[in-house]
């Protein structure tokens, strides 16, 4: 089955498909001709990832699914949260500056406690049905904020964020075991479940 993933970041459609395995033929927006930045103009990340679900569903006539992930710091209220690849300004997606915002609106606060959340919306198109069909599908892992990067795997706030349970950063970790337990991992695990 085909599905579009609507997004072009590497890193994301490396890991995705490395958990789905070959039951799907993942394919991005660069490889349906898309070149559009889809605007994610919600506040919340259900509400960005179903923007970005439909302009693709809506232009091209595809089953897509998309997601959109934050950043929840608790002692922050939730910020970056839907902010995240935003938080320093500029076009966003600047990872260093974007942590070392992060650190210094947390300085030494002790509550270093942290999740990743991640929402997945697909529509899906049954073979005969009129309506496409909206699903969504959440992932969270908790974790906490370190005081300073360590590791060099991953993307975005991976050095600093040590998943409960673990020792080391998802940057120290590695891609292996970062997908199995990651926030996007078990969000795939449901839609894959679903898709099933
Ligand atoms: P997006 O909405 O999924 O593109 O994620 C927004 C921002 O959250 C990204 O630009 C990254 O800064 C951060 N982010 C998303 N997923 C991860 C992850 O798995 N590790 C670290 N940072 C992430």
């Amino acid at each position: 089955m085909k599905i579009v993933f609507a997004t072009n970041n590497n890193n994301k459609l490396r890991e995705i498909r490395e958990i789905l395995g070959n039951k799907y033929e993942i394919v991005s927006l660069k490889d349906i001709g898309c070149d559009v930045d889809i605007p994610e103009t919600s506040d919340t990340l259900e509400g960005n990832a179903l923007i970005k679900a439909k302009y693709v569903y809506d232009n091209y006539h595809m089953n897509v699914f998309a997601d959109d992930t934050g950043l929840e710091v608790e002692a922050l209220n939730g910020a970056p949260g839907v902010y995240s690849a935003r938080y320093a300004g500029g076009d966003g997606h600047d990872s260093d500056a974007n942590m070392a915002k992060l650190l210094m609106k947390l300085g030494e606060n002790n509550n270093r406690n942290a999740r990743f959340r991640t929402v997945i919306a697909l529509i899906l198109n049954k073979e005969g049905s009129e309506k496409p069909e909206i699903h969504e599908f959440e992932g969270i892992v908790e974790g906490s904020i370190l005081k300073e990067k360590s590791g060099n795997t991953g993307f975005g706030y991976d050095p600093l964020f040590v998943p409960k349970g673990y020792n080391e950063s998802f940057a120290q970790l590695g891609e292996e075991i970062k997908n199995k337990i990651s926030h996007r991992a078990i969000a795939v695990g449901k839609l894959s479940e679903f898709l099933k």
